[in-house]
């Protein structure tokens, strides 16, 4: 690990100033995704502004339709809420599968979708949501957000303050997950609102994707068979060591009717 500077923001007023002040600085979260890389050298910030101790990034809350989820939320935190599971029990679900308890118990809503590794978990969730993210400079619709690998609309030392999730009608979330890393090597989540149905793919490619042609299937007909002779074009999927894109195309389809299945029980 290089040499680095280390600062505790107790406001995000706090955290702004000190990310504005430094060279090349970082924001540090829950860092599970950071120290990993800065301990093999792939990183290198002048200092990190720990957010953890801002207690305004720390609050869920469900007003009306919506679900709204501080960004310093611990996977942990959201799997085990009881105002997340009973808006969207999908999206509590989804956290519970995150990695391992160690990792659930540190790792942010924040940190995952900033980092927006292309096999975690919480983008596909925010995608097929139509979830709206909120920073200290503007909000920005999930489906505009997650760009590309690792890429996200972010800009310069702008920091996000919490997610906002439509609460659907139902919402499921199906994961095919790698044994060693726990990271999706395939994860659908699907969620019907009353304007139709929503598919989002995680793992099988660069960046997490909306799947149209199996969200318009289910959009007329909300049951597993309703994907029947729907194909996954697997010409844009990850290929590599783990599995080929075509494997990846077929786990897409299964994943679909195991997250339409879940779904439905919870109607
Ligand atoms: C062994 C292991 C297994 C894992 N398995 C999974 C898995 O199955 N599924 C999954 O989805 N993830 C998995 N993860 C990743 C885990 O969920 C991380 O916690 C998450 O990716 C990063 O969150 P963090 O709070 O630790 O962020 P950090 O590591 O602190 O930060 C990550 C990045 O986000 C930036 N950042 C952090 N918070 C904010 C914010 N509020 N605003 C703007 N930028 C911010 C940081 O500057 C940094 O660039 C795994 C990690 C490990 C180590």
């Amino acid at each position: 690990m290089y040499a680095f500077n280390y600062h505790r923001a107790e406001t995000l007023d706090q955290a702004q100033d000190l990310l504005a002040h430094y060279d090349d600085p970082k924001i540090l979260a829950g860092g599970h995704t950071l120290l990993p890389t800065m301990k093999q050298r792939l990183a290198n910030p002048s200092d990190l502004v720990d957010i953890a101790a801002i207690s305004a990034l720390k609050d869920i809350q469900h007003v009306g339709s919506m679900l709204s989820i501080g960004a310093l939320e611990t996977h942990a935190h959201v799997a085990t809420s009881p105002i997340v599971q009973q808006a969207i029990p999908g999206l509590a679900a989804l956290a519970g599968q995150i990695g391992d308890p160690h990792v659930r118990n540190r790792g942010t809503l924040g940190g995952s979708i900033a980092n927006n590794d292309p096999a975690a978990d919480y983008p596909a969730a925010c995608l097929a949501l139509s979830a709206l993210i909120h920073t200290t400079r503007r909000h920005i619709k999930a489906q505009d957000f997650f760009i590309d690998l690792f890429e996200t609309a972010l800009e310069e030392h702008e920091i996000i303050t919490r997610v906002e999730f439509p609460v659907p009608e139902t919402s499921a979330y199906a994961k095919f997950p790698n044994p060693a890393s726990r990271y999706a090597l395939v994860g659908v989540y699907v969620a019907k609102t009353r304007n139709g149905v929503d598919v989002a793919v995680t793992g099988a490619g660069p960046v997490v994707f909306l799947a149209t042609d199996l969200a318009e299937a289910l959009t007329r007909s909300f049951m597993p068979g309703a994907l029947d002779g729907v194909s996954i074009n697997p010409e844009q999927l990850n290929d590599d060591l783990h599995a080929s894109a075509a494997y990846r195309a077929h786990l897409i389809g299964i994943m679909t009717r195991q997250a339409v299945t879940t779904a439905l029980a919870r109607v």
